[in-house]
């Protein structure tokens, strides 16, 4: 079977590399964004190597489900922020640097946090029909 490719996150695991690290348990860690877009910037990941969400172990994902919130509370007092983004890229076609799992939680300062593009078209009720069949279709076939 395939191992995923490790990545700079694994050495932050390993603490081969440093960070500033936020909180850890058996599968999570969530440490300071290098690059932050606003201060409290901060990146909760699994410990499970795998590039996408949909790759993820329900163990991890389950345990990820579980601090997140508690990690935005966090991440709110620390810097004082009543606004925030979750942003979870998948693929670098849509972003994503480093090719491991992660959530960042991006405090929004006045002008300062995520910059968001967001060009929405309209929902017709066929397409709309199609889709969902399609996909209640895949659901089933993983017996969801
Ligand atoms: P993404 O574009 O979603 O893959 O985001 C990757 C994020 O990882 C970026 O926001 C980087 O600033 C951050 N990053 C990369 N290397 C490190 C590091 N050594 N410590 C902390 N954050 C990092």
């Amino acid at each position: 079977m395939n191992q995923p490719a490790p990545t700079i996150f694994d050495k932050i695991l390993s603490g081969e590399i440093p960070s500033y690290r936020v909180y850890e348990d058996d599968h999570v860690l969530a440490f300071l964004d290098i690059g932050p877009l606003s201060s409290g910037h901060t990146l909760v990941i699994p410990k499970e190597r795998g590039a996408f969400l949909h790759q993820l172990s329900e163990a991890s994902s389950a345990a990820i489900g579980r601090v997140l919130p508690r990690l935005c509370r966090a991440v709110m007092k620390a810097t004082g922020a009543t606004a925030y983004n979750i942003l979870q890229n998948n693929g670098t076609a849509a972003h994503q640097e480093v090719l491991h799992v992660h959530f960042h939680i991006i405090p929004r300062h006045g002008e300062s946090g995520l910059g968001i593009g967001w060009k929405s078209s309209s929902l017709e009720a066929p397409a709309a029909q199609k889709l969902v069949s399609r996909m209640q279709q895949a659901l089933a076939e993983e017996g969801a």
